[in-house]
């Protein structure tokens, strides 16, 4: 076991170019055990920043992507058959919470509501995870500590996180890096030149002001890195944009002739 979770351990430095003061946040809410939830749009950073903070902190990630399927056993563990008979396994949030790592569960309000509430004695000052088919409470690590992500964008009145479940946790809030920093991750992240980087950036922030306009969510640091890893394959500017900016994010003939056009105002 001691083996497995050094799988999970970030060995290498991730690049991260810090925006504001999460990252002094960010450890302070670590010492102070309190859970944090990343907040912003998809393709920002915010998973970047936890990898990065689990290198700085020295401790193992364990991250899970949750999903509408996802039930509370998916993340807390299950009997499983084998030769043997039945053999408990963990699921990642009792693994992370067992070996004093980082959990970080990226889009939970994807997941049911039975599931996010599995999460609430882990974040109030017990610490513990209740292992009710195996009989077990789990004491968590004193190394443990839970991260949430939410894309305030996406919640209906349908989903949305309890209020009991935000509650428990400090926030970060995370948005599209202002000009000049995108400039900088951009080229740094996908090799484009500064020159090309500042002109994705632009028609990001063109597709950004179309948000709510016809436009679900607009044109993300992640996007902008795809677009920028053609261009500096050696593909035309403007096809690269094509496939990675424009032909993703819409359907719509008149939305995809608007960002052409941002396109070609400066490729
Ligand atoms: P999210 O988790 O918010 O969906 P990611 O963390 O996966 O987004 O960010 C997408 C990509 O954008 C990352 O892989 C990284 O290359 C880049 N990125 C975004 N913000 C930063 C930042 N502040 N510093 C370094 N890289 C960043």
């Amino acid at each position: 076991m001691k083996d497995m979770i050094e799988q999970y351990r970030v060995t290498d430095e991730p690049y991260y170019r810090a925006v504001a003061d999460e990252v002094d946040l960010f450890e302070a809410a670590y010492a102070a055990k309190m859970p944090v939830m990343l907040k912003g749009p998809t393709g920002c950073g915010k998973t970047r920043f936890v990898e990065h903070m689990a290198w700085k902190l020295g401790k193992p990630l364990v991250t899970v992507a949750c999903n509408e399927d996802m039930t509370a056993s998916d993340i807390v563990g299950r009997f499983l058959l084998d030769a043997d008979g039945t053999r408990w396994q963990d699921g990642p949030l009792t693994f992370a919470a067992r070996h004093g790592a980082i959990c970080y569960l990226d889009e939970v309000v994807e997941a049911r509501q039975d599931t996010t509430v599995v999460i609430h004695p882990l974040t109030d000052n017990r610490r513990v995870l209740p292992l009710e088919k195996k009989g077990e409470l789990l004491n968590a690590h004193p190394d443990f500590h839970l991260v949430i992500s939410y894309n305030p964008g996406y919640q209906s009145l349908m989903k949305d996180l309890k209020q009991s479940t935000k509650q428990r946790f400090g926030a970060l809030d995370f948005n599209y890096p202002e000009h000049a920093t995108e400039v900088e991750i951009v080229a740094h992240e996908s090799g484009v030149t500064p020159e090309d980087a500042d002109k994705l950036v632009s028609i990001a922030e063109r597709a950004r002001n179309l948000k709510g306009h016809g436009l679900d969510e607009g044109i993300s640091t992640r996007m902008l890195i795809h677009a920028g890893s053609l261009i500096a394959g050696g593909i035309a500017p403007v096809a690269a944009c094509h496939m990675a900016l424009v032909r993703p994010i819409t359907d719509d003939p008149d939305m995809r002739d608007a960002l052409d056009a941002a396109v070609g105002t400066y490729f």
